[in-house]
């Protein structure tokens, strides 16, 4: 379904990320990976499907780099079809304890490089007619959880940047859809179990079975392949009047 088409997933060598460009490259579309994990293993994640998958190093703190890796891009994979928004970080303090540099460094990979990276690729999707930013946004993108000021804020400015582009290209064959998901079992979150097994004194299992039981109400994580799939669809002609959408993967997180 996505054969011709090309990917560009920040934040995709490891989690969420690779899931999504693991489930696009399954429907055929060419990727471009991004981040700071084990390239090659994430490569040969890729390597069963017949595409081509690039890579670039950029940091998404910072505007220059994000520039050099559009180009890259446009100049070495034949220019970008769909942006997944995806790369991101955490940090978990109250907000009179939250270091300066955490916060800046949280709103600029979660929220600002998402700005920078559609600015910049929205003129050539408007060349070509044609396009699919998925922003991947958070529970946290419409609810708050103490102790992460940084990440609720840039989440819920990512679901209103979400809302913006959908409005400023409603007449277009380009959407802009949010994704948010609950607890997905990756290296962020296995960090945040592991503090919860010391704070609790509890074992790996123990500590999950906390972390789920106080959100999600399904006890079961989402999966990145079941984002992957959601993210497929969002770029099929059945969600081509989905525009400015938040849609929770939550197990019931937001219900309640
Ligand atoms: P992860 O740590 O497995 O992946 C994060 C990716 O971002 C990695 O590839 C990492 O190398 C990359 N990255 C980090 N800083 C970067 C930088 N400065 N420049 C470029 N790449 C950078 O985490 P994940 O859980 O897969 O998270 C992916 C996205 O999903 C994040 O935006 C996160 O906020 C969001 N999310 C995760 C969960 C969850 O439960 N895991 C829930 C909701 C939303």
């Amino acid at each position: 379904m996505l054969t011709g088409k090309t990917a560009l997933i920040t934040g995709s060598t490891s989690g969420i990320g690779l899931g999504i460009a693991r489930v696009m490259a399954m429907h055929g579309a060419n990727i471009v990976l991004n981040g700071f994990g084990d390239v090659n293993a994430a490569k040969r994640t890729l390597a069963e499907f017949d595409c081509t998958v690039g890579y670039h190093d950029a940091d998404m703190s910072k505007p220059e780099e994000i520039a050099a890796m559009i180009k890259y891009a446009e100049m070495e994979m034949g220019g970008i079809d769909i942006l997944v928004n995806n790369a991101g970080i955490q940090h978990v303090a109250p907000i009179d304890e939250f270091p300066v540099e955490r916060w800046d460094a949280v709103i600029a990979i979660n929220l600002s490089s998402a700005f920078h990276t559609t600015r910049l690729l929205l003129p050539a999707m408007k060349a070509r007619r044609w396009g699919r930013i998925i922003n991947v946004a958070s529970a946290h993108g419409l609810v708050a959880s103490a102790n992460k000021s940084a990440y609720v804020a840039a989440k819920h400015g990512l679901v209103g940047m979400t809302k913006a582009v959908a409005l400023e290209t409603a007449t277009t064959a380009i959407t802009c859809n949010a994704i948010c998901p609950g607890w997905v079992l990756t290296p962020l979150v296995q960090k945040q179990v592991d503090a919860r097994a010391v704070l609790d004194g509890v074992d790996n299992e123990e500590a999950k079975r906390r972390l789920l039981g106080e959100k999600q109400p399904s006890l079961q994580f989402t999966t990145p392949a079941q984002l992957g799939e959601l993210a497929v669809f969002l770029c099929s002609p059945a969600a081509d009047n989905i525009r400015g959408a938040a849609i929770n993967v939550d197990g019931g997180w937001l219900a309640q």
